[in-house]
C-alpha cells in the first residue's frame, strides 16, 4: 500500500528548525498569511521584488538599483510614509553611508593594523568613528522613528560579530549596494523569479519552495539562491558545508504546469559583494532529514521556545520577540513558569553564577514540559 504523502512549505521547516517557538507563533497562532518580517529580511525583499520588474519587457534598460528604490518608495506610500523628509532622508543617508563611511573600506584604502582590508567594516573602530563623526547614528533613530511602526517590522539586530541593531535605513542603503553589486542572467534566459516550486524528498515527501531564480540555457537549467544577509564578507565555508535548505533542494526543484529543464547547477550569489559560486552535486538526502525531524515536531506539537537553552542570539534577530516577551503570552500559559526563567536568563547572560542557577531552572522545565508532551502526544 502507498504511504501517504507528506507535503510541507520550505519556510515552514526553516521557521521551526530556527525556533520551535516561531513557528508556533505564525502559524498555529497568526496563521500562515500574516507575514512577520524583521529589517534583516528587507534587503533581500527590496531585491527580489525589484528583480521581478527588472525581468519585465523593456525594464532591464533601467539599473536594478533603481528599481530597488521604486520598490522602498511604493513600500513607504503604501504605508503612509512617504513624505519627502522620509524619502530624502534615507536618499541622503545612502548617500553619506556609502560614499563618506563605506567606500574607504570598499575600495581598500581604510585598513586594519596589519595592513590587511577589513572583512567587515561594521565591527571596526573606524566605522563606527566615521558613524559618529557624519551622525549617522540620530538620522538612523530619526527614520527608524518614522518607517519600522508603519512597516510593520521588527527592528533586529545582527548577532553575528555582535554588530547590534538593524535598521530600516541600513536596510535601504544595503539593498542598493547589493542591487548594484549583483549582475543578473539576460531577462531572455529567465524562467521566472520568486516562483513556487517543488522539491521531492522521497517518494511520500515533498517540499514546496519559493525559488529565488531560474534560467535555461538549452537543455539544462541554473538555479540561483541570493543570499541578502546584511554581512559583508563571503563566508565560503557556509556555502560548501552548510548550504542553505533551499540551495540543498535547488537540484531538485521541478514546476509541473510550466517545466523547465533539469537543474545542472546552483549558483549562490552573495548579494553584498556581488560574488557568485557554483554548486554541481548536492546531497538533497540531507535536506530529507531535517524536514523529517522538523515535520515530527510539528505534528508531536512541541513548540520549545530556544530561549530556553539561556542562548538569545535567535531572540534578537526573530520577528516575533514582542510575542514572546509578553508577559500575558500563550507560552506562559502553556509552559507555566518560562517567561520568569527566560527573563532570570537573559538578566544573568553578564553573571556566570547567575547564569548557571537560571540554566538549571530552564533544564528542570525543559525536561518536566518534555516528557509531559511526549506521554500526551507524540506516541
Ligand atoms: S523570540 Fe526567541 S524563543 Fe521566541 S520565537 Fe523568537 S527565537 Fe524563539
Amino acid at each position: 500500500m502507498r504511504n501517504e504523502e507528506t507535503r510541507r512549505n520550505l519556510s515552514e521547516i526553516v521557521d521551526y528548525l530556527y525556533c520551535p517557538m516561531l513557528y508556533y507563533w505564525k502559524y498555529q497562532v497568526h496563521g500562515a498569511e500574516q507575514k512577520f518580517l524583521t529589517t534583516l529580511d528587507l534587503p533581500k525583499l527590496a531585491v527580489q521584488q525589484a528583480l521581478s520588474i527588472y525581468m519585465e519587457g523593456e525594464n532591464s534598460q533601467y539599473e536594478l538599483a533603481q528599481w530597488v528604490i521604486f520598490i522602498w518608495e511604493t513600500w513607504l506610500k503604501q504605508k503612509g510614509v512617504a513624505q519627502d523628509d522620509v524619502i530624502e532622508g534615507l536618499r541622503g543617508y545612502h548617500e553619506i553611508r556609502y560614499h563618506q563611511v563605506l567606500a574607504p573600506f570598499l575600495n581598500g584604502k581604510t585598513r586594519n593594523k596589519r595592513g590587511k582590508s577589513y572583512v567587515e567594516p561594521r565591527a571596526s573602530k573606524a566605522y563606527k568613528e566615521r558613524i559618529a563623526y557624519f551622525n549617522l547614528g540620530n538620522i538612523e533613530a530619526a527614520l527608524s522613528e518614522r518607517t519600522s511602526e508603519a512597516l510593520g517590522v521588527v527592528e533586529a539586530e545582527i548577532t553575528e560579530l555582535n554588530l547590534g541593531k538593524y535598521t530600516v535605513a541600513q536596510a535601504y542603503s544595503d539593498s542598493l549596494i547589493m542591487a548594484a553589486n549583483f549582475k543578473p542572467p539576460l531577462p531572455q534566459s529567465v524562467w521566472g523569479t520568486g516562483k513556487p516550486v517543488s522539491v521531492r524528498l522521497a517518494e511520500d515527501l515533498v517540499m514546496d519552495a519559493v525559488v529565488d531564480l531560474i534560467s535555461v540555457d538549452g537543455n539544462q537549467a541554473h538555479g540561483y539562491f541570493l543570499d541578502g544577509r546584511p554581512m559583508f564578507y563571503l563566508n565560503r565555508s557556509w556555502v560548501w558545508r552548510r548550504p542553505d535548505l533551499l540551495v540543498l533542494g535547488l537540484m531538485e526543484a521541478r514546476e509541473e504546469e510550466e517545466p523547465f529543464p533539469p537543474i545542472s547547477a546552483v549558483y549562490y550569489v552573495h548579494l553584498y559583494s556581488g560574488e557568485i559560486l557554483s554548486r554541481k552535486t548536492l546531497h538533497v538526502s540531507r535536506l530529507q532529514n531535517v524536514f523529517i525531524m522538523a515535520c515530527r515536531g510539528i505534528s508531536a506539537n512541541i513548540y520549545l521556545p530556544t530561549f530556553l537553552s539561556g542562548d538569545f542570539t535567535r531572540c534578537r534577530a526573530c520577528a516575533v520577540r514582542a510575542q514572546c516577551y509578553d508577559r500575558e503570552d500563550v507560552l506562559e500559559s502553556a509552559f507555566p513558569g518560562a517567561y520568569k526563567t527566560a527573563r532570570a536568563l537573559e538578566s544573568a547572560v553578564h553573571s556566570p553564577a547567575a547564569h548557571a542557577a537560571a540554566l538549571e531552572l530552564a533544564s528542570e522545565l525543559t525536561l518536566f514540559d518534555l516528557r509531559g508532551i511526549k506521554s500526551g502526544e507524540c506516541e
